[in-house]
């Protein structure tokens, strides 16, 4: 039985056998082949050689397709590289020496990597990162390195190095009980959809390729970050009870449902929910959601191989406004880039994809893809109460452009005569720090804000949020997070405009105090967060939140903020659980 400490970042707790996911990080093998089957890894080289074409050719038609000749170029230089004769015959060389094909694409690699190197020419110096990928890719086919999610067909608990956010969407929850990988953060788009989909999951496991075999049973505590291998039988006793105790505070807490978040001095707060699937209405309502503050809408994007057309958005962005009528839906428009890429766009790969080409960039680069979402939403707002954002808004000429383009687009549907919300609001993210700072400009500008912690923390802190090593660094606490926050809802109140906030932080219930102090009438979160917030609520004192916050942002240092804020939640439980008089509040009127 072993032990193991990572990062919790999807509650509840799994027992089972685990899956091991191919590792696409593996060694190399170095060995050498016995005479009689070089012939036949001779014939194996051809064939991956001519599947990585295959595979560059079809990404090459949808670049261009997609995103113009700039980009097939790309993998126009990608094909030159691979179909390099000298490439194909110091392979056939190294392999008729006796190496595998797979240890040969790696030795050769690594020679022209170093004579680009050493050659004084800029043109292929860059071209390294391309042979690179060539190279890899190669690798993969000669290994038969393909990951085929959608084979699983029992209830296991899946372990691999990385799991990217399409293919997490893609995982059912029939059959994957929890996942464990060894890269990602708390507010990696990963971690988002497994709290979405509320499978349990451990990241930031180092080297858990080596240590877990398929098979072998394991114990996943999404809450605590703690993974057992081998577990005796008591210990499965032991967590199969925690299960089912976990299970029934969920459902004490489901009492809560009808129930509006308000504090004991009647201050009303918005509790909405962040979906990334036209399909989550169930969980919304069924956790007692106020509205949805966020819908994730680049999923309908991903896990494909062509891009989703007007009908298809309208439908689905239809079938949750009117599945949830009366609610509100703020659709968020495409936020692609970062760690989240469409197979369809062929998006080129960058150094800093956080800091790259992304989100309203992107859309703003591509009105033809923008426009065609545009109109999806406003059509669908004709069926419901719709508002729409737009994310990663770093300086105001970007809502201007967008506007301009929104304009462009309602003018074209009235002439057609499809029928629209004229009054739809517009809203933009707040998760830039440049657009923090620029709030007040920027609030005259738009009908709502939307704080974005989850970029806004990783970007005034410089911590990649995906990133295991530095999750230690990313801190929700640090007084400037809280400052820009601070500054945000001033701005918003200046301008008369609604804030709300719709990162991670804002599921954390010991948080929810200290942001209805901030000022934030509207928390979005993953639906099952909801139910614990709302209890949280309804134990505060709106005035005591004020108080509280002020004397937060007085002090320096993140640490002493996160010890207050957990203090302040424990006193604020056990006072509950002392039984104090309960004086009858509005909230009970009202529900
Ligand atoms: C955020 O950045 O806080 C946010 C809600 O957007 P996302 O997590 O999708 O980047
Ligand atoms: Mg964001």
């Amino acid at each position: 039985m072993t032990k193991f400490q990572g990062i919790g970042v999807s509650p509840g707790i799994a027992i089972g056998p685990v899956y091991r996911l191919p590792d696409l990080h593996q060694k190399i093998p170095d060995h050498r082949l016995p005479p009689e089957e070089v012939e036949a890894e001779l014939q194996r080289l051809d064939r991956a050689l001519e599947e990585t074409e295959r595979e560059l050719e079809k990404i090459r038609v949808q670049a261009a397709k997609n995103l113009g000749s700039a980009a097939a170029e790309i993998f126009n230089v990608h094909l030159l590289l691979l179909k390099d004769r000298g490439l194909k015959a110091r392979l056939v060389r190294q392999v008729k020496e006796g190496w595998n094909a797979a240890y040969a694409v790696t030795q050769v690699l690594h020679d022209y990597l170093d004579s680009f190197q050493r050659i004084d020419n800029s043109f292929l110096k860059d071209r390294r990162g391309d042979l690179e990928d060539v190279g890899k890719r190669l690798v993969r086919n000669l290994l038969g390195l393909k990951i085929q999610l959608s084979d699983i067909r029992e209830k296991v608990i899946l372990v691999g190095y990385n799991l990217s956010p399409s293919e997490t969407a893609s995982l059912s929850k029939k059959d994957v009980v929890a996942f464990v990988t060894e890269v990602g953060g708390p507010t990696s788009h990963t971690a988002i959809m497994a709290r979405s989909l509320e499978i349990p999951a451990v990241v930031g496991l180092k080297g858990i390729d080596q240590l877990f075999r398929s098979g072998a049973m394991m114990i996943v505590d999404g809450q605590a970050g703690v993974v057992i291998l081998d577990p005796d039988e008591r210990l499965v006793r032991e967590y199969t009870r925690m299960r089912s105790n976990l299970r029934e505070a969920s459902q004490a807490l489901e009492s809560l449902r009808g129930k509006t978040a308000t504090t004991r001095d009647g201050h009303r707060v918005c509790l909405g929910a962040n979906i990334e699937m036209p399909t989550e209405d169930v969980s919304v309502l069924s956790h007692g959601a106020d509205e949805i503050g966020l819908f994730r809408t680049e999923f309908l994007y991903l896990n494909r191989d062509d891009l989703p057309d007007e009908e298809e958005q309208f439908r689905a962005y239809r079938r949750v406004v009117e599945k949830l009528r009366p609610m509100s839906v703020t659709i968020r428009t495409l936020d692609l880039g970062g760690d989240k890429f469409s197979s369809a766009l062929g998006m080129p790969e960058e150094v800093n994809p956080f800091l790259g080409w992304r989100a309203i960039r992107f859309c703003l680069a591509r009105p033809d893809i923008f426009r065609v979402q545009l109109r999806a939403i406003l059509r669908a707002s004709a069926h419901g109460k719709v508002r729409m954002m737009y994310p990663l808004i770093s300086d105001l000429e970007e809502v201007k452009a967008a506007r301009a383009i929104l304009e462009e687009v309602k003018e074209g549907l009235r002439r057609e005569g499809r029928p629209f919300d004229e009054k739809m609001p517009v809203g933009a993210m707040i998760e830039v720090p440049s657009a923090a700072l620029a709030a007040g400009a920027i609030a005259r500008r738009v009908d709502f804000f939307s704080l974005g912690t989850n970029d806004l923390i990783q970007y005034s802190l410089a911590v990649d949020r995906v990133n295991e090593r530095t999750a230690h660094l990313y801190n929700p606490f640090h007084p400037s997070v809280l400052m820009l926050i601070d500054h945000v809802v001033k701005a918003a109140r200046a301008a008369g405009i609604g804030v709300g906030l719709c990162g991670e932080m804002a599921a954390d219930p010991a948080t929810a105090f200290l942001l209805i102090g901030l000022g934030l009438d509207h928390l979005s979160m993953a639906p099952l967060a909801i139910p614990q917030v709302k209890q949280v609520i309804r134990l505060t004192n709106y005035r005591e939140a004020r108080r509280f916050a002020r004397r937060i942002l007085a002090m320096e240092s993140a640490e002493q903020i996160a010890g207050e804020v957990r203090d302040n939640h424990e006193r604020l439980l056990a006072r509950e659980s002392k039984g104090r008089p309960k004086k009858k509040t509005r909230s009970d009127d009202q529900t």
